[in-house]
């Protein structure tokens, strides 16, 4: 196998983005909760594309917690089939 060139592509950066740590400008909302995010908050902004455009959507720090538990659900379940098809092979 060749060496593959430049940064280890991510799920997570090769689909919408990635969550960005933020430092709420002004008085916003969590985009799932509803729970109002003050300013000068600490919050999470993740992008979401629609119709080719993508806006950076804010999240409260307790749905970005979830968000990334389930992230991770989701990626140890890849994990799990991918060492089985190692396991597999030998
Ligand atoms: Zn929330």
């Amino acid at each position: 196998m060749n060496k593959p060139k430049g940064k280890i592509p991510s799920l997570l950066a090769q689909s919408t983005g990635k969550p960005a740590a933020h430092l709420c400008k002004r008085k916003s909302s969590c985009t799932r909760c509803k729970t109002h995010i003050i300013m000068n908050d600490n919050c999470f902004t993740i992008p979401k594309s629609t119709a080719g455009f993508t806006s950076h959507k804010p999240f409260c720090l307790e749905c970005v917690k979830l968000i990334i538990d389930q992230t991770k659900k989701e990626l140890s379940e890849i994990d799990d089939q991918l060492t089985a098809f190692y396991s597999n092979e030998k």
